[in-house]
């Protein structure tokens, strides 16, 4: 099966992906293959086909300025070669790559100089979380006191 043979499955079976009934090495590579269902802009982003701020790269790992900040740094953090959706589609074997994006969330923040005075990461899923893109992401918050946060009002 190729890559163009495993979109298809996905498509007929309307999955997202991961799919645990295609092995990972099957799943198309968000950086090099546009997919037609599953594919978002931060996919275009990967293949830069639209442009972005990108502040980090290394082989596993994508961070780029967020086009809406919430505060005075705020960098988004992507997987490069696999699509995963939401938090909640993660499989256990993929805690290692969870991992890497925290790391160079970490790295990043080092490197910046505001490791120090503190910052805050984040990962929405879904609708309550206010997910918009579903390509998982991990925001870095930094730059000033965050303030609270949870329940709007709290
Ligand atoms: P979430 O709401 O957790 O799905 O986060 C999606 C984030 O992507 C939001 O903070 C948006 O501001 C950000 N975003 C949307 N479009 C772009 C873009 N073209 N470049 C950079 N960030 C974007």
């Amino acid at each position: 099966m190729d890559d163009a043979d495993a979109v298809a499955a996905c498509h007929e079976a309307a999955l997202f992906f991961p799919n645990p009934r295609i092995p990972e090495s099957r799943i198309p590579n968000p950086e090099s293959t546009a997919m037609t269902q599953n594919d978002t802009l931060f996919g275009k982003i990967l293949r830069r086909e639209i442009p972005a701020t990108i502040v980090y790269e290394d082989d596993e790992v994508l961070g780029f300025k967020d086009i809406a900040p919430q505060a005075p740094v705020h960098v988004l953090f992507i997987p490069r070669h696999v699509l995963i959706p939401t938090m909640d589609d993660l499989l256990p074997e993929q805690a290692a790559l969870v991992g890497k994006l925290v790391l160079a969330a970490a790295e990043y923040a080092r490197r910046e100089g505001f490791a120090q005075d503190g910052y805050r990461v984040v990962i929405n899923c879904r609708e309550h979380a206010g997910q918009t893109v579903f390509h998982l992401h991990l925001h870095l918050l930094a730059g000033a006191p965050l303030g609270h946060f949870g329940v709007p009002g709290r």
